[in-house]
């Protein structure tokens, strides 16, 4: 297979790295071969990104938002009509099936652009009277060069998350994706081209975290970091951004509950559960990692759960049956699988999985591992507490209500929970003792744009979503006026 060459996108050109020569190599992970070069950029070509774009934003931002939001609808009409070919890319690069590639990443990907798009036409600023005495407005400006850092399981997805409602707002902006899933991004320059988006508006420059990451992360010129991954490489970025006293949004990793009570719909939780344990490979950060099942019916959701997650097709990520497709890379199997000795060193049940799995013919060296699922430890167990970001679950018994929440709430990490529970009263109450960003009941990963997202504890700092992300991508002035 013929492996491609990535160029940095700068001020509108493709251009080689001024780190003439260094790649960073980006295996498919469904083959363990090469098929993408990296460029490993450095510093220098993050200065030329961020010249470019200081110089595109005195006039972006100075457009009227009716002409950027027509970018915004342009960009999504062109990424819409190359679906296909982008979900292609996607499943190559990252190692996703290509039913969730399509489905999920590029197909929200398109409408990540289209809403922005709208919402920016009517987003609608507050003003108040204080009767008699003044009257005050709000006026917003965009910040300036915003730098967006995303991370390797929804690529195109949570990248452009961020780039929509950045250059909706009026900035502009450099990307540094992941090294391990670069593919899609440096695609999805090649749409900004046939938009039309003025040059520097957004500007991609490919690498590692701690060379064109750190750069970008430390440059004086960008006062804006809006970043996606890890928790520890969230930390740093925060301490990294504190001299230039950074806007900040970190979006970062979740061991989140899934409470089951025994008043459920009972095939509509075991249904739902599959795929928030086990759906992008257990790689989004959304996943319900953590079960808990109230005791009474214990039993039977292993009885049903176990079987259906035995069943699941682990296989070629292009094949439309495949529901596990391969992990993003090598040393991150290699992660998941040492979880999994971990939790048959802690006392764990390996109920089923447990192993990576070892296809036939070009996909003999991928990075596939069977979906686990784990009972017998307790809920303090590291297993039970680490982020493992695979397809491997916790499930474990709970006796009432008060011990669930007990449960959900004992983590590090605050990013989402699910409650399962027809009764309505008791949904409620739960929901409202769990001290995360987002509670689905009796369903998981709906997401309405409109609401805030994001996490609490160590899941992260800041809401995305509407009007959020427009106050973080924007700076906010109160003018007040007097009446006399
Ligand atoms: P990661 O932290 O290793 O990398 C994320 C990005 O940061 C990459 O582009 C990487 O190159 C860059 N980076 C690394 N070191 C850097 C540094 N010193 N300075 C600047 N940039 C640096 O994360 P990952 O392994 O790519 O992604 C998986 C993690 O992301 C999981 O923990 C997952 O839960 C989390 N995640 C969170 C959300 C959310 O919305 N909360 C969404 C998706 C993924």
């Amino acid at each position: 297979m013929s492996v491609t060459v990535l160029q940095n996108f700068i001020d509108g050109e493709f251009v080689n790295s001024v780190n003439t020569g260094q790649y960073i190599d980006s295996h498919n992970p469904a083959t363990g071969k090469v098929h993408v070069k990296i460029p490993d950029s450095t510093k220098a070509d993050v200065n030329n990104a961020v010249e470019a774009a200081q110089a595109a934003f005195k006039t972006w931002s100075k457009l009227p938002r009716t002409r950027r939001s027509n970018f915004l609808y342009r960009i999504a009409d062109i990424l819409e009509s190359r679906l296909k070919e982008f979900a292609e890319a996607e499943v190559r690069d990252q190692g996703k099936t290509i039913t969730f590639a399509t489905n999920v990443d590029i197909n929200r990907s398109v409408y990540n652009f289209r809403y922005f798009a709208g919402h920016v036409l009517h987003a609608e600023e507050k003003v108040g009277q204080l009767d008699g005495v003044a009257m005050s407005y709000v006026q917003r400006w965009p910040v300036g060069v915003a730098g967006l850092i995303s991370p390797w399981n929804l690529p195109l997805y949570l990248l452009t998350w961020k780039i929509a409602p950045c250059i909706a707002s009026g900035n502009t902006c450099v990307c540094k994706p992941s090294e391990f899933t670069s593919l899609t991004a440096y695609m999805l320059c090649s749409v900004f081209k046939e938009a039309g988006l003025p040059n520097g508006v957004v500007n991609m420059v490919f690498g590692s975290g701690q060379s064109a990451g750190e750069a970008l992360v430390t440059h004086p010129n960008v006062p804006l970091i809006s970043f996606t991954g890890g928790t520890v490489t969230g930390k740093h970025i925060m301490a990294s951004s504190v001299k230039h006293m950074k806007k900040l949004s970190l979006e970062l990793g979740g061991k989140n509950a899934n409470i089951i009570f025994d008043d459920c719909n009972f095939e509509q939780a075991v249904e739902t559960s599959i795929r928030s344990s086990f759906w992008n490979q257990g790689e989004i950060c959304l996943c319900g990692s953590r079960i808990f099942v109230q005791e009474t019916i214990y039993q039977k959701f292993l009885d049903a759960f176990i079987p259906k997650a035995r069943d699941l097709v682990v296989g070629d990520p292009n094949d439309s049956k495949t529901f596990v497709g391969a992990l993003n890379n090598l040393k991150h199997m290699e992660k998941v699988l040492m979880y999994i000795d971990l939790a048959r060193q802690e006392g764990g049940v390996i109920e089923c999985g447990g192993s990576r799995k070892i296809l036939q013919g070009e996909l003999s060296e991928g990075y596939f591992v069977e979906p686990t699922v784990i009972t017998g430890l307790p809920p303090t167990s590291r297993v039970a507490q680490e982020e493992i970001f695979g397809p491997v679950v916790t499930v474990h018994p709970f006796t009432d209500e008060q011990q669930a929440i007990d449960y959900a709430n004992d983590s590090p990490y605050g990013l989402s929970c699910s409650v399962w529970s027809e009764n309505d009263r008791r949904a409620r109450r739960v929901s409202e003792s769990i001290q995360v960003g987002t509670v689905w009941v009796n369903c998981w990963l709906i997401r309405d744009l409109r609401m805030p997202f994001g996490g609490t504890k160590a899941s992260g700092l800041g809401r995305e979503g509407a009007d959020y992300s427009m106050d973080f991508f924007t700076e906010l002035k109160t003018i007040c006026l007097a009446n006399f």
